[in-house]
């Protein structure tokens, strides 16, 4: 028997995966730094995101922060960032602040509410998760989007303590599910966070290839590459793995 014809679970990263796709959230804020007209080189701009995303800890967002409150927090760090560094003029600090917010959250928003029609479906067959680096606050987001009810686990590394690529997280939610790791698929877009952990862990992988700031190369070590995860459904069906 083929063993990739008995999943019983799939497992899903959200930032950059449910959220937005397969597009790295550094160039999703990028697209939204353009559409408001900040005047700073791309550069500056990747060193305000790394550096606003090492100091976005658990401490800075609250378990009851929304999504909009989540990319709020994270603006303002990258603002602050660039006005300290680079001189970006603070006279427009709120006006910037407001266009990118705007345009993240509903660039988001559109793509959640076609992610929570795909895992409408899915459910009907599977158990659902989600595993996620996030900031205690991961289920207050998903339930914001009508997306929680459909999902049996949510990991959030700020609340287990636990981090991606530590192949334990990916452990902790097939044991949460009470299905073994060989019966279970992680999909997400980050090859070195979500991928290798979680075949480590024994799980199916599938890679969503998307947009990103870097290039992760070897994908060939994941067991499925989809591009969308509109493919997800073809790809579960198609290839009978379930
Ligand atoms: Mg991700």
């Amino acid at each position: 028997m083929n063993p990739f014809h008995s999943i019983k679970a799939i497992l899903f990263d959200f930032g950059g995966t449910l959220d937005t796709d397969g597009v790295h959230w550094s160039e999703k804020f990028w697209e939204a730094y353009q559409a408001a007209g900040v005047p700073i080189k791309k550069t500056e701009y990747e060193k305000a995101f790394v550096d606003a995303g090492d100091h976005l800890v658990s401490a800075r967002i609250l378990p009851h922060y929304n999504f909009k409150e989540t990319l709020a927090t994270q603006i303002e760090l990258q603002l602050q960032f660039l006005e300290i560094h680079f001189g970006l003029p603070s006279v427009y600090h709120n006006h910037y602040k407001e266009v990118i917010l705007t345009y993240a959250y509903e660039e988001a928003s559109k793509t959640l509410d076609k992610t929570k029609q795909i895992l409408e479906r899915l459910s009907q067959h599977l158990l659902l998760g989600v595993v996620s680096n996030f900031y205690g606050n991961m289920e207050t987001v998903l339930d914001e989007f009508g997306i929680l009810k459909y999902l049996q686990v949510v990991i959030d590394s700020a609340k287990v303590g636990i981090r991606k690529p530590d192949p334990a997280i990916f452990r902790l939610a097939t044991e949460h599910l009470g299905i073994a790791p060989q019966n279970t698929l992680m999909v997400g877009d980050s090859f070195d966070r979500d991928i290798i952990p979680a075949k480590q862990c024994g799980c199916i992988t599938v890679w969503l290839e998307g947009k990103s700031w870097k290039d992760e190369v070897g994908g060939k070590e994941a067991d499925y590459i989809i591009h969308s995860l509109s493919e997800l459904e073809t790809l579960i069906y198609n290839t009978k793995l379930f």
